[in-house]
């Protein structure tokens, strides 16, 4: 079932400043340019949602989607930017950790990363610092549109292998394609029946 209504609720700097933590929320997240606006965009069957950006790295505040009134989609901002300093880092790792740590609703972050790559150390670390703290994630891998189904087959099985080197179990994966839609139906059926506890 498509989503029926999806309406951009608030944005901030402040996690203190999220909504009332009183509808369950999804949070999406991954390196800059991963494609994240676009899946968000594809998931919610809104063209202009979240923005797509030719200008990674822009956006560094959490956003809220308000979702068929029932739950919230986040938008958190885009890590591993090359080009911004020390300081804006740091700063960005104290907005995700205090948003990560400060939302009982909070039932599962979507860890988008980009299918044509090899598993990058910041994707690896970010998912093992989930993993510590017992926060329930996911694996989104996006654009896989551009690749054929054997090399799609290889990377999971890359990415599997690389997260059973230090976890016994491995997370939910999703294959999605922004291009061609594909995962919108897998993705908003694992979200439902959470909404409803
Ligand atoms: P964000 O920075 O993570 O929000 O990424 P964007 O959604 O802005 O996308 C970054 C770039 O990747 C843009 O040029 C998009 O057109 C492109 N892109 C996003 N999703 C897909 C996809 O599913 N397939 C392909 N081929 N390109 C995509």
């Amino acid at each position: 079932m498509p989503v029926k209504q999806a309406e951009f609720f608030i944005s901030n700097s402040d996690p203190a400043k999220c909504p009332k933590p009183d509808r369950p929320e999804y949070a999406f997240i991954g390196r800059s340019n991963v494609g994240k606006s676009s899946l968000i965009n594809m998931l919610t069957s809104r063209s202009t949602l979240a923005k797509i950006s030719g200008k990674p790295g822009k956006t560094q505040l959490i956003n809220h989607f308000l979702i068929d009134n029932e739950w919230y989609l986040v938008d958190l901002p885009g890590y591993g930017y090359a080009q911004v300093s020390k300081a804006e880092r740091e700063k960005f790792a104290a907005l995700i950790d205090g948003y990560l740590t400060s939302r009982p609703n909070l039932l599962c972050i979507f860890v988008l990363v980009d299918s044509r790559i090899e598993p990058q150390k910041l994707d690896l670390d970010f998912m093992s610092n989930l993993g510590e703290r017992g926060l329930p994630f996911v694996v989104v891998f996006t654009k896989t549109e551009k690749l054929g189904p054997t090399k799609l087959q290889t990377t999971l099985e890359t990415y599997r292998a690389k997260l059973l080197e230090d976890w016994e179990e491995v997370p939910d994966f999703f294959v999605t394609s922004a291009i061609t839609s594909t995962g919108r139906e897998d993705i908003l059926s694992f979200i439902r029946p959470l909404n409803e506890g």
